[in-house]
């Protein structure tokens, strides 16, 4: 009896050392993929992506109708202004886990202009459904994008990725109306620091959403390099802290997507 329970505890032993040893190397494997399958693959990222544009269009109409308020701290509020949302595009709007996937490293924007010019768009869930409400109750929907505005040869137009762009939304079946679209650098101060095409857009509408994927597309200067009015760059320590400083906003206002593949989290220190 007694060399049967030795034999059993060896055997279970081998069995875990196996198990760790199958974890260890899948996790070595796919450590850098993990988060691109789990965009791709898993039921919790299409779950999350649904609650997060249910809870924004429960949320739509009371912010309409309360006319003091912005999703825009320190920004004064004109309660005249007419109500806007405002939207990023990648992983936000347009899912991208397929060029992801299958693209050549290291990224470069115009691999991304290339790809999306060749394959229908894919929406995150829900994002159709939030824009038809949104603009049922009278909100305009603007787009703002860190895609950059880049000569292409043989191009003429000044943007060309803007097109690309709008053809991205246009194929979810959402209409978009091409001033309403925003890219790095298609203004002079349009730069990386989101915050600039925020206030153009708080000049005229109340801004009473924002709808992202990055730190970025919410609180200004969370970036491993100062642009646009940030003295500083961000780091892991500020981020955490401007979460915590806003925390008012976090789905009540402010609707983050989860990105594990890339964003501006990756590069601070
Ligand atoms: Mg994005």
């Amino acid at each position: 009896m007694r060399t049967v329970k030795i034999l059993a505890a060896m055997a279970i032993t081998l069995i875990l050392a196996a198990c760790a040893h199958t974890e260890h190397e899948h996790g070595n494997d796919h450590a850098d993929d993990l988060g691109l399958y789990w965009v791709k693959y898993a039921a919790e990222y299409q779950a999350i992506s649904a609650q997060v544009y249910a809870q924004a269009t429960r949320d739509l109409p009371r912010f309409v109708a309360d006319t003091s308020w912005t999703a825009m701290p320190d920004q004064q509020v004109d309660p005249t202004l007419p109500p806007a949302v405002i939207l990023d595009i990648d992983e936000t709007v347009v899912s991208n886990v397929d060029f992801q996937l299958t693209f050549e490293r290291p990224f470069a924007n115009h691999k991304l202009d290339t790809w999306s010019s060749n394959v229908d768009a894919t929406p995150i869930r829900g994002v159709v459904e939030f824009v038809a409400a949104a603009r049922e109750l009278g909100v305009t929907v603007f787009f703002v994008t860190n895609r950059p505005c880049q000569p292409i040869a043989g191009n003429d137009a000044s943007c060309p990725q803007k097109q690309t762009t709008i053809d991205d939304v246009r194929e979810l079946g959402i209409d978009i109306d091409a001033n309403n679209v925003m890219l790095a650098d298609e203004r002079p101060d349009w730069d990386r620091e989101k915050l600039t095409r925020r206030q153009h857009v708080a000049k005229t509408h109340r801004v009473i959403m924002l709808v992202g994927d990055d730190l970025g597309d919410f609180i200004a200067c969370v970036r491993d390099e100062p642009a646009g009015p940030c003295k500083q760059a961000g780091t892991r320590e500020t981020r955490l802290a401007d979460v915590e400083r806003f925390g008012k906003y976090w789905g009540a206002g402010w609707y983050i997507l989860p990105n594990p593949m890339h964003g501006s989290w990756t590069s601070v220190d």
